[in-house]
């Protein structure tokens, strides 16, 4: 629980209704709201159980956040993803978070968008994020942090690819496994994907 207060919980700033952080583990009533943070900044910061990284099908490492997760973690990393074989599309693998503050990593690999496909790449997104939270849960995270998945070099569209990300969220929180999970932390890196989180977020998380 170290870990919370250091997250600017962006979300806290707006009208709605979220309790101090140091009360959450603790607060059973907790809503479905009190799992949800939005935090705009460098993920590789963050000290949670899990980050998720937004890699590719290699697992060796690239640009955007899977380049600052693996420069921040340090070699040992990617000695780890090498035993990996690789991932598929949609899929998720977990390694330890060797140099960086968080425990794990959790290595997805979103869908290069395509607007002729856009229902299967949207299937593929949607798998990243449950199997992410499956993944991570499993082995006993219970706070998550997600970067904005695919929304990079991969291209897909921010709003819909947030609609999902928060579709999914929602799904695992109201399953029984995702009951284990205390909080789920979306980080955003630009201006323009914190404002389309923040207009997105209450559709899918209302305020009670
Ligand atoms: P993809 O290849 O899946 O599109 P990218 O890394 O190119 O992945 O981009 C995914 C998202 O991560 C983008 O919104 C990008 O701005 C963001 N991002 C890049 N670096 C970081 C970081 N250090 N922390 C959090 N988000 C980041």
């Amino acid at each position: 629980l170290a870990a919370i207060p250091t997250i600017r919980k962006l979300y806290d700033s707006s009208e709605l209704k979220s309790p101090p952080a140091d009360k959450i583990r603790h607060n059973v009533e907790a809503s479905l709201l009190d799992k949800i943070s939005l935090y705009q900044g460098d993920i590789t910061k963050l000290e949670v159980d899990a980050i998720v990284n937004a890699a590719n099908k290699s697992l060796l490492g690239g640009g955007g956040v899977d380049g600052a997760i693996h420069q921040a973690a340090g070699p040992h990393l990617l000695e780890e993803c090498r035993t990996l074989n690789g991932c598929n599309t949609g899929d998720a693998k977990i390694t330890r978070g060797y140099g960086l503050p968080s425990r794990h990593v959790v290595h997805t690999v979103g869908p290069i968008y395509s607007p002729l496909e856009a229902e299967e790449k949207a299937q593929q997104l949607t798998s990243c994020y449950r199997t992410s939270l499956e993944i991570a849960v499993e082995n006993n995270a219970r706070h998550i942090a997600f970067p904005s998945i695919s929304t990079g070099v991969y291209s897909y569209p921010i709003e819909d690819a947030t609609r999902i990300a928060l579709e999914e969220v929602r799904r695992f929180c109201d399953s029984e496994i995702g009951s284990k999970l205390e909080r789920v932390i979306f980080v955003v890196w630009s201006n323009k994907d914190r404002s389309v989180y923040e207009s997105l977020i209450p559709q899918y998380f209302p305020p009670v």
